[in-house]
């Protein structure tokens, strides 16, 4: 089997770590995968069937009805496709943030997507950003980075992008929904959020996007020799 190289992105909500994530991919020809829409899509899921996400039997009953095709458009961006059915725009809304959160707490919700996960970083060269990628779904990587910023500051960025599309925030509660959506990824039992030990921690709280994507690049430098 060949080797691909394997980049892991985790950190907290509103670090960056998508669009860095698909910059770097975009950068070394890499493959951006996403793996928040992936449990935003399963949340999606039981949410249209009115299972709520802590609810352990129907999420256990319906996750096998799950059937996820990622897909890229023309301009590298990432698709969520459920049982058919593009659910990119569906799933980025306040709403579905606290409902993967909690649904990516169910350990049949995490054991299920394990497998699709590693099977695209075997298959290609991957960018993979998340919560638990360079501590259970690729501890092999390559290169391993935890991204991070002040919580004011990534509520800040989180709300501006939910104003440029035209959502309705008010900073304060995007402030309380992401540090409440922290504890609880950072609590949970299985694969809780938390930097990996040869991990490299960069704060990106003082950088703009071209400075956080140049410290970045200068790690995958210095890991991986290309770049
Ligand atoms: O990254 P994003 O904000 O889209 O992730 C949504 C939620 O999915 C996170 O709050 C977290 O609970 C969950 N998640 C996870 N493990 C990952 C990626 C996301 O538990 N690797």
């Amino acid at each position: 089997m060949s080797h691909h190289h394997a980049i892991a992105i985790d950190g907290p909500a509103g670090a960056g770590k998508s669009t860095l994530a698909r910059r770097t991919a975009a950068a070394l020809g890499f493959r951006y995968v996403d793996t928040g829409a992936i449990y935003r899509t399963v949340g999606y899921h039981m949410d249209f069937y009115g299972i709520g996400p802590r609810d352990t039997d129907g999420v256990t009953r319906l996750i096998g009805d799950v059937n996820i095709e990622i897909t890229y458009d023309g301009a590298g961006a990432q698709h969520m496709i459920l049982n058919g059915r593009d659910v990119s725009g569906d799933i980025r809304t306040p709403e579905m943030s606290a409902i993967a959160s909690a649904i990516s707490a169910q350990r049949v919700v995490r054991e299920y997507l394990l497998e699709m996960q590693r099977d695209l970083a075997r298959r290609y060269d991957v960018v993979m950003d998340g919560r638990d990628i360079g501590t259970v779904v690729l501890p092999g990587a390559d290169v391993k980075i935890f991204l991070t910023a002040a919580p004011e500051i990534r509520a800040r960025r989180r709300y501006e992008e939910l104003l440029a599309k035209g959502q309705k925030a008010v900073y304060e509660q995007v402030l309380a929904d992401l540090q409440k959506r922290d504890a609880q990824d950072a609590g949970r039992k299985i694969a809780p959020l938390r930097q990996a030990k040869d991990a490299v921690l960069l704060d990106t709280s003082g950088l703009d996007l071209d400075q956080a994507a140049a410290a970045i690049a200068g790690i995958v430098r210095e890991k991986l020799g290309i770049g």
